[in-house]
């Protein structure tokens, strides 16, 4: 009857806990391939890079609620292989572990490109880019999405001098559109960023050198150019694969007693009608619980909207929504976008289907509202801070 859970991070330690709290008593598994206990990754890119955080707050447990709450801790353990036949998982130890329920929760890995770079993924990756913040004169950061922005805010406020190189027009073009792209572009050069935009990189080593021929001179290159899924052990049993492993609503995989959940897991969403994977920390906080309750046999789906959030030098955001790629360029916003402090709507059909508030707060709940509503909304209404967003819809 044991139930085993392959990955150690967010995912994992909430599967483990929601296990516990709905009630399953049985014998539990965790099984990570790092060797630290399982913990969460936003402050690796913020506060902890910029030594403003303890390590000790990163965990999502500590050691004594494994023992509390008889979680078998496997860490420094791969799971290497899934033998569905036999209901067993290979460990790398060698040995074979029956399982009732299995959960995958191994995440993602960033993708690479040739050459010597830094990637940002574990907290090693996190105290080896601090010690390199702390000796550097320029770094070069190879990617503008979230985490080479972030880094490119750590990095400025420690006083290092920062390129960051974009192959797209416009940072987070992909998320957001180019006219909220630009306001980001704005907001690092403002901070000293010198941001190079549609370039592309042909190679790495002792800085980069681009296609145009231009050498960009850093003493150390990171590169944030998205991750992979880590689908492996998945697509070697033959579950369904399709960039993540593909899951129904309530995160079980084409194998009833397999689930997935958090980076790796690609779910049917009821509200948005299709399969989704969110790369994002509520993602894999919140989907624990629904897959916890599909593995104990209960009729439940996970449904709640995608949610996350950044920090860069003094802007703070969160988003709320999903915008279908290639559709982010219908966007209204509502406040100060040159100041910094606005929401940006989404709207596909008129309808709102993302929401982003920038140092505004507390308005995460009515945008959801307006998201889930999937009423056309009025747009002058909706751009006019006088009006409650309560009272948005035509
Ligand atoms: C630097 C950084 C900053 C971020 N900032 C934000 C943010 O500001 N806001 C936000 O919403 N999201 C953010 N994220 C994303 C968020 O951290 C992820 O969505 C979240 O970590 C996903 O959790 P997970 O448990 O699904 O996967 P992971 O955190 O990737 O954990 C998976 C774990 O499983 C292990 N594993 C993999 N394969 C195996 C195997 N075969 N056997 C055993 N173990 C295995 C891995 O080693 C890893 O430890 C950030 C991510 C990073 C890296």
């Amino acid at each position: 009857m044991t139930y085993v859970i392959a990955g150690g991070g967010l995912a994992a330690a909430k599967a483990a806990a929601a296990l516990r709290e709905q009630g399953y008593d049985g014998p539990l598994v965790l099984v990570g391939a790092e060797p630290h206990l399982p913990y969460e990754r936003p402050p690796l890119s913020k506060s902890y890079l910029q030594g403003k955080s303890e390590r000790d707050k990163i965990f999502v447990h500590d050691a004594g609620w494994y023992d509390e709450h008889h979680v078998d801790l496997r860490l420094g353990v791969e799971v290497t292989e899934i033998d569905r036949a036999a209901h067993e998982v290979v460990l790398s130890t060698g040995e074979r572990l029956g399982y009732a329920k299995l959960l995958l929760a191994t995440g993602a890995t960033p993708r690479r490109l040739p050459g010597d770079a830094l990637y940002l993924r574990s907290v090693d990756d996190s105290e080896r880019i601090r010690d390199v913040l702390a000796g550097a004169s320029r770094v070069a950061i190879i990617g503008a999405g979230w985490i080479g922005l972030e880094v490119a805010a750590a990095a400025r406020l420690a006083g290092v001098e920062v390129t960051v190189l974009e192959a797209d027009s416009q940072p987070l073009l992909r998320v957001l559109g180019s006219r909220l792209g630009s306001s980001f572009a704005d907001l690092h050069r403002e901070h000293g960023v010198d941001l190079r935009l549609g370039v592309k990189v042909e190679a790495i080593g002792g800085g980069v050198r681009l296609a145009d021929g231009t050498h960009v001179q850093a003493d150390a290159v990171i590169a944030g150019i998205g991750v992979r899924p880590d689908t492996r052990l998945a697509a070697a049993a033959g579950l369904e694969v399709d960039d993540g492993v593909l899951v129904d609503a309530s995160l079980r995989t084409s194998d009833p007693d397999i689930f997935a959940a958090g980076d790796v897991a690609r779910a049917h969403h009821p509200l948005l009608g299709a399969h989704i994977r969110v790369e994002h920390w509520a993602n894999a906080l919140n989907q624990p619980a629904v897959a916890a309750g599909a593995m104990l046999g209960r009729d439940v789906s996970y449904d709640r909207l995608p949610y996350f959030y950044t920090d860069q030098y003094d802007l703070g955001m969160e988003y709320t929504g999903y915008v279908r790629p290639g559709h982010a360029d219908d966007v209204v916003i509502r406040g100060d976008l040159a100041g910094r402090e606005y929401i940006a709507f989404w709207l596909e059909d008129d309808k709102v289907v993302a929401g982003m508030n920038v140092n505004v707060w507390d308005v995460t709940d009515d945008i959801k509202t307006l998201i889930r509503a999937a009423t056309p909304a009025d747009r002058a209404r909706l751009a006019d801070p006088a009006v409650p967003l309560t009272e948005v819809l035509a």
